[in-house]
């Protein structure tokens, strides 16, 4: 088997139309054997000066929106928009001025905006999360609101959520969390994962260490490359050639399966996406 005979998902790629190489880096992509991303929307802040209400959501959400169409059009796969607020605006916005719980609030209406794109079909699942540096106590409880409140959301839509957290390797409670509030663990996905995770399924970054540990523990994992399109960080992280790069290093060592795990059938469990059906070669 050679990688012209899978599909290769990105689970997790940011393309920014306003500042980044956009559609430039699904080339990329796709010159590797790239088939299919999930696109994520850049931070809000990154877009727009700040996402204070509901339109300023819409505002990003409708670049991400776009910018995964365009990009659709260089793949022999498909692009899937991905939509949430980065778990770090509650910062931006408590510098600003606001409470926390005036920051949770501005959180989940815009977790209620991604909720309705998805429920519009625009959007294939959402994204949240709490921060992955230390905050004070008021900050970190207003954080795990915003994000159970996007395991409700999901939950209502029928949706998988992205996470974006602190390090670590035991999220049990956090999978807990989703369960109470009618989310099944298997559509709880946390972003940006070392190869060994307990509670959400993991979406690994595609580092090979962390790869290989993935691919001995045998249980569903996605791979990712969280690329930023940020052209005043260059090298920040993994570019988008990086996903098809690892396929291809671990079909050379003969792990078919997991490719398969990592490829089509995570993808078709956790969001119902059916990588196969919508690959044209
Ligand atoms: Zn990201």
């Amino acid at each position: 088997m050679n990688i012209d005979d899978t599909p290769v998902l990105d689970n997790h790629l940011h393309l920014d139309p306003v500042n980044g190489r956009n559609v430039a880096a699904a080339e990329e992509f796709a010159a590797q054997g790239g088939t299919h991303l999930l696109v994520l929307n850049k931070p809000s802040w990154h877009l727009v000066e700040k996402a204070t209400d509901e339109a300023i959501f819409r505002e990003v959400f409708d670049l991400t929106v776009e910018a995964a169409a365009e990009a659709t059009d260089v793949l022999d796969g498909r692009t899937w928009p991905v939509l949430g607020v980065h778990p770090a605006l509650i910062s931006k916005l408590v510098d600003d001025g606001y409470t926390p719980s005036e920051a949770r609030d501005i959180m989940q209406t815009g977790l209620d905006v991604a909720a309705e794109y998805v429920a519009d079909g625009e959007a294939l699942a959402m994204k949240s999360g709490r921060p992955h540096y230390d905050v004070d106590d008021a900050i970190w409880a207003a954080s795990n609101e915003v994000m159970c409140h996007g395991f409700e959301r999901a939950a209502d839509v029928g949706c998988a959520i992205q996470l974006h957290t602190e390090g670590g390797e035991d999220f049990e409670d956090v999978a807990q969390w989703a369960e109470k509030r009618g989310l099944d663990r298997t559509q709880v996905v946390k972003h940006y994962s070392g190869g060994r995770l307990r509670g959400p399924v993991k979406s690994v970054l595609a580092d090979k260490d962390e790869l290989e540990i993935a691919v001995e523990s045998d249980e569903p994992f996605l791979m990712e490359t969280d690329y930023i399109d940020d052209p005043d960080r260059p090298g920040a992280v993994l570019g988008p050639k990086t996903v098809p790069r690892r396929v291809r290093w671990l079909l050379e060592n003969g792990h078919e399966e997991a490719v398969r795990t990592a490829h089509v059938e995570t993808p078709k469990a956790v969001y119902g996406i059916d990588t196969e059906a919508t690959l044209d070669r």
